[in-house]
Formats: C-alpha cells, structure tokens, sequence
C-alpha cells in the first residue's frame, strides 16, 4: 500500500539519515513488510541491520532482535540511541536491576528494539511475557551461527527453529554474511522449517580485478608482481609462516619494504608491523590467514594469494581487503593443483565427521572451479554466493577470453568428476 511506502521513505530519510537503499536492501525491507518469511545474505559492512530495523519501525510497537554476542547488541542499541530509536538490550552484562527496569518499559510499551541472546530469548518465561505483547517481527541476526556448516555454531540458535511455531503470525527475517549454500540451506532448514525467500546481494566488488595464474615460481612472480606496484600497499597471503618468513625476507633483500604477519611472531612485533603498514604507504604485509579481521585500511590496492585458500568464502573475504576506497584495485591468485592436493590430504586427515568432509570437499571444489574458470570469474565468484553477475570486463578471463579450447585440460575437468 502506498502508506507503507511513505513510511518506509520517510523512516529512511528522518531516522537513518540515508536518501536511498544500498543494493539488495530494498528487496528485503519489502519482502519483511510483506511478512514473507525471510534470510537475507549480505557481506560484512553492506547495511544488513537497516533490514530488519527499518521494516521494524514501520511496523511500530515492539520487535526483538537476536544476536549472539553482548558487544554486538550493545553496539547496535548505542546507535539507534544516538538515532533516536527506542532500542534495548538485556542481557547477563547487565545488573538484574537494569535487566528489570527495561523489561518495565518493555511491557509498557515504550520500547522499540529489543535485543537478546537466543537463550534469553527462548526462556518459558520471556516467551510467555512476549506472547502478552504485539510483536512487530523477530530478526535472527548472525543467523549462520544456527548452521553447523557455518563458522560459529553456537547451540542456542538451534532453539531458535521453535520461532516460527511460537510466533506463527510474527514475520520472521535472518541475517548472515555467511553465504555458501550449504549454509544457507541450513539455515532455512532449521530457522523457517524449510521455507523462506532468500535474497543475496552486496557481493560484488566492481572496483578490484580478479585474476589467476599458474603458480610456476611462485618466489619469481610475487617479485615480480609486487615490485611492479611499488609505492603502492598490498597484502601478500601465503598458507604457512615458514612461508610468510621466506617471502618477506626475500622481498626486503631486494630492497622491497615487506613486513611478515603471522601467529607465531611476538605480539609486539606482530602489532608494530600492523601500526607500520596501516600509518605507512607503500608497505606490503606477507601473512596469513591470522592477518586482516578488523583491520580497515581503505588504501589496499592488491591482495596476492600466493597459495589458494581452501574456500571462496575465505579467498573472497581476504580479496575484500582490497579496494576499500572504491579506487581501482586487484587480486591475483596463483594457482596450482599441488596446493589443492594438499589441502585435500589436510582434509582426510581431519578427525571431522564424514559430513563435514564432505562438505569442505565441495567447497574445495568449488576454489577449483574458480581457478580453472574459463567463463567471467566475477560471475564464478557471485554465482558461488548465490548472486547473479553483472556485466564484468574486470577479470582475466574477461579481459583476455579463451580463443581455443584446451582439449586436454576440459578432459582433466572430466576425469576429476
Ligand atoms: P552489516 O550488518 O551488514 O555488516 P551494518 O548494518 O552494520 O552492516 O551497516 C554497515 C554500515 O553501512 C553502517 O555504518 C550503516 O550506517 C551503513 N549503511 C547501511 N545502509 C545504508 C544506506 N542505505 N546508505 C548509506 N549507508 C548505509
Ligand atoms: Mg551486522
Ligand atoms: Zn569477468
């Protein structure tokens, strides 16, 4: 109705402060206030909360919202504050006489958010003092923490799939920048009992190329690449810290101004050498996976996999560090099937369940996809996430397309399904 659609540009505008909805957002505000059962997937930094806060002050009265971590809620509700929203959190970091106070509001109706943990959530008797209450909707964000694929299975989410049971009529939206499909399908599975629309977006990052290489000497071509781009800051991953060691000495011998990162250096060195390449320009961080959670530095112009990930989730995340600022950037994977071989042995090693193996073998299969693409590797890369590609030209395979058909290796292809 065209009331709603007012409402839903005027909170925009008077409480956000935004003229206009990020990719992907609108479709998931719409699809909330239509009560359609709803799992949005978007990465880290794309606007996921606008989502579910958005639709939930058009709806008025009171929402709850899930999440798992107090410092997370505790964010949240200190924003909204600031933007004048009526948000809550009560949770075990709190005294019991703050935790009282607030549910008072609560039940008197002056609150607009209200965040909890799954099992503060899923107590009889918060349930039963809710179901005395109008729900606007409930929001489940983090939501991959429900899904033993994901990276953080946390068991109370797993409560959370009696929701829609005990608020059949509430309109149920989850969140989660984990996007790979077996996640995703486990979280409609377990959350919505099977049912749900979900809308990936955000995913694309039109601003770094992408491309792959054969990885023939390696110690070469990360010379060569990254001498190439002096002055320029860039992160070099590699799988092992002997390997982080070895690259960044041989880079400083010749004279390039690389520091090393990994687990095993000291914290002081390991924190000087992050406050150098984020102060500094023109430093090139080795490292590996250990480097690069939390660290925004908006000027990274290229990201070099010297070794492959072992999933695109991680080789997208760690590539996202890049580019930052919108201005050109690149990502450059050296690929061999060695590596993979390795990381497969890794896997059968793994004292994990056969299902778990196989879902990590697919996911490795998928990084192989990826590496020996011969179609548009952005669409590769999207398409993986469950988002449709736009029109690219920023990739290797786009900017230099296959002219002929290499028989053997679309064999090697075969013989591996
Ligand atoms: P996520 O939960 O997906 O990681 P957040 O919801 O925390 O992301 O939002 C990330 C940032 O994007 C916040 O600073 C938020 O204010 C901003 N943001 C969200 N939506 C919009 C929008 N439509 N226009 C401009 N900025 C936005
Ligand atoms: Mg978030
Ligand atoms: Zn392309």
């Amino acid at each position: 109705p065209p009331g709603i659609e007012a409402l839903k540009r005027a909170r925009l505008a008077e409480v956000f402060g935004f003229d206009r909805f990020r990719p992907g957002q609108q479709d998931v505000v719409d699809a909330v206030l239509a009560g359609v059962p709803t799992l949005a997937v978007m990465p880290t930094g794309a606007g996921k909360s606008l989502c579910y806060q958005l639709p939930a002050l058009v709806f008025g009265g009171l929402s709850i919202v899930i999440s798992p971590l107090i410092a997370l809620m505790d964010d949240q509700v200190n924003a909204l504050k600031l933007q004048g929203v009526a948000a809550e959190a009560i949770h075990s970091g709190k005294s019991r006489e703050d935790n009282v106070a607030i549910w008072r509001r609560v039940a008197a109706g002056e609150v607009s958010l209200l965040y909890l943990a799954p099992e503060r959530l899923m107590t009889e008797r918060m349930l039963a003092a809710l179901s005395r209450l109008t729900l606007g909707l409930v929001a489940v964000d983090e939501a991959h923490c429900i899904s033993q694929w994901g990276h953080s299975f946390r068991n109370e989410y797993l409560g959370l799939g009696r929701l829609r049971e005990i608020f059949p009529n509430v309109p149920l939206v989850a969140l989660t920048a984990t996007a790979d499909k077996a996640t995703r399908d486990d979280i409609v599975e377990r959350l919505f009992g099977g049912q749900a629309r979900v809308f990936v977006s955000g995913f694309d990052r039109p601003n770094i190329f992408i491309g792959v290489e054969d990885k023939k000497d390696p110690a070469r071509q990360i010379e060569s690449f990254v001498r190439a781009r002096e002055g320029l800051s860039g992160i070099v991953y590699r799988i092992s810290r002997k390997k982080v060691d070895e690259t960044a000495e041989r880079l400083s011998a010749a004279g390039i101004r690389a520091l090393p990162y990994h687990a095993g250096l000291s914290t002081e060195v390991r924190g000087a050498n992050q406050e150098t390449f984020l102060a500094e320009d023109g430093v090139v961080m080795v490292a590996t996976v250990a480097f690069g959670m939390g660290i925004d530095k908006s000027d990274v112009r290229y990201v070099l996999h010297a070794d492959s990930p072992g999933t695109l989730e991680a080789y997208y995340q760690e590539i996202g560090r890049a580019g930052r600022d919108g201005q050109p950037a690149e990502a450059l994977l050296l690929y061999s099937a060695g590596d993979i071989a390795t990381r497969r042995r890794f896997l059968d090693e793994e004292p994990s369940s056969p299902e778990r193996k196989m879902v990590e073998a697919r996911r490795l299969d998928a990084m192989v996809g990826f590496c020996e693409a011969v179609t548009c590797r952005r669409a590769v890369l999207l398409g993986y996430f469950g988002e449709r590609a736009k029109a690219c030209g920023a990739c290797d395979v786009c900017r230099d397309p296959p002219k002929v058909v290499d028989a053997s290796r679309d064999a090697q292809l075969v013989l591996r399904i």
